[in-house]
């Protein structure tokens, strides 16, 4: 469901059973999150979807009150079965500081969670026997971690189930499956981030699954070689990775035929979602999900973004969390996952620009349809070492720093064609230089691996700076043109501006 300028469950009224029984904890809604459930459901129509979420976000907010000591704090002056605009706006950093509180399950605690988090090689193990974690890559520049409980993973695993059963992905998946079903990912394999827990969840649950992660921070020539001798028909990566991909398949040094791209972790603005289908010469599936909640929506041939309203609330809202009109950018989005109980994300600013479709999609999905201006870095071409140019994927270049200095409150900025500066948050000059002597190391590292090994790193007096209109703090990008233009002036004299640190 998205809110628009009306309360996304409208008018109270009855409520009849969207389902046939009730789950084993005594909520209304039946919790078997089937891939038939969502077909019944969302086949029985918008009302029937919209009860359904109803009941579940009761059901939740109900859990939170009873377990979730910093919740139930919160919602101390809400009505019994409060609609979604009685409860506060919820924020990550108040939320995380408090992370102990906030969960449901006293046998949570973030020094076990830091413990299995500070281990790569537990990477999509269970905590608890019961639970699975993962963190956010800091898209906000903080780092949040997220408890999943078995109900909010098969919920996850049936929306991406409904999607790709559906319409014309299905012969797609069909194909792929002929051409042998390998799945490749590529990833930040290193961190515990959603996509690579989630991954590696499925693989162990399916061991005979022919999938495999590819680290996202190697040399590209390295991962062409390593894709060619797999030969993946399914490949799932960021958009970013993709296009990278793409030259390498262009210039004919990637030979992989994939049925099925699958794009996520950042916005895929229309035209570039045309551009990797020209490209890869089949459909390219775009997801909008966050770590907050795995699945939000699902992208249709007519670049709508559709959303799970059956488990997923979308409010599109200004600067101070009032709705905004379909149709109009909205500041922020608040999400509320209905899937998952024990670590509830209800009204939770997620910090994108969404614009909501006023009108019924084109494609005839009734679910509600949203664009996002989310996160976007950018693709930085550098200068190689034979004068050429080289692509590099922003999330390789965010995996390099932060493996080598373990915060994501940085920010790089291509100022030149072999000239990036660095950007390191933090008050103490002595921390910042030591990190950054480490980060620049490793891109140094990372650069010549590339084949651009000429291009200079530099530490930025400024610290790293947050969109004005998102808020949201791009950690990859080109200086803009404006601002390269007043820098080429400025260069004159002096040579080098004052307000770079050495
Ligand atoms: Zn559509």
């Amino acid at each position: 469901m998205v809110a628009g300028d009306h309360d996304p469950f409208g008018a109270r009224r009855p409520l009849p059973l969207p389902v046939a029984s009730a789950d084993a904890a005594g909520h209304p809604v039946a919790w078997w999150p089937g891939v038939w459930q969502l077909w019944w459901s969302r086949a029985a129509g918008a009302n029937v979807l919209r009860d359904a979420a109803r009941l579940r976000f009761d059901a939740l907010v109900a859990h939170a009150r009873r377990h979730s000591p910093l919740l139930r704090e919160l919602y101390c002056n809400a009505g019994a079965t409060p609609i979604p605009r009685e409860l506060p706006v919820t924020r990550k950093r108040d939320l995380m500081e408090r992370f102990d509180d906030w969960v449901t399950d006293a046998a949570v605690r973030r020094s076990g969670i830091d413990a299995l988090l500070a281990d790569p090689s537990r990477v999509g193990q269970r905590y608890l026997d019961r639970y699975v974690v993962w963190q956010s890559s800091g898209t906000s520049g903080d780092c949040g971690i997220f408890v999943q409980d078995d109900r909010a993973l098969e919920v996850y695993d049936a929306l991406i189930a409904v999607q790709m059963s559906a319409g014309r992905l299905a012969s797609h998946c069909f194909a792929g499956l002929i051409k042998g079903g390998r799945a490749a990912l590529i990833a930040a394999t290193a961190e515990h981030f959603a996509s690579i827990v989630s991954w590696q969840r499925a693989c162990r649950a399916m061991p005979r699954l022919a999938a495999r992660s590819f680290s996202i921070a190697v040399p590209v020539p390295e991962l062409v070689a390593q894709l060619n001798a797999f030969g993946p028909a399914y490949l799932a990566t960021y958009p970013a990775m993709l296009q990278v991909l793409a030259d390498e398949r262009r210039a004919g040094r990637l030979r992989v035929y994939p049925s099925l791209v699958w794009a996520g972790g950042e916005a895929l603005a229309p035209s570039a979602r045309a551009a990797l289908e020209h490209a890869w010469g089949c459909p390219v599936v775009n997801e909008y999900g966050a770590s907050e909640c795995m699945s939000i929506a699902f992208g249709c041939a007519d670049d709508w973004l559709h959303v799970n309203g059956d488990w997923v609330l979308v409010e599109a809202v200004d600067a101070d969390y009032r709705p905004v009109r379909p149709g109009e950018p909205s500041h922020t989005v608040l999400v509320t996952n209905l899937a998952n109980h024990v670590q509830p994300i209800i009204r939770y600013d997620l910090g994108d620009s969404v614009t909501v479709n006023p009108e019924r999609c084109r494609c005839g999905n009734p679910l509600p349809a949203i664009r996002v201006e989310g996160r976007r870095d950018d693709v930085l071409e550098v200068r190689a070492a034979d004068g050429g140019a080289v692509a590099l994927a922003p999330f390789a270049l965010t995996d390099v720093v932060e493996q080598a200095i373990h915060t994501h409150r940085f920010q790089l900025v291509q100022v030149e064609v072999d000239r990036l500066l660095l950007r390191i948050g933090g008050g103490d000059p002595r921390e910042r230089g030591a990190a950054f002597r480490l980060a620049s190391d490793a891109l140094v590292r990372y650069l010549e691996g590339q084949g651009a090994p000429s291009v200079a790193i530099e530490l930025d007096v400024l610290a790293p700076q947050f969109d004005a209109k998102s808020g949201k703090l791009r950690q990859v990008l080109r200086e803009p043109k404006a601002v390269a233009r007043e820098r080429s002036r400025s260069r004159v004299v002096p040579r080098r501006p004052s307000r770079y640190a050495h």
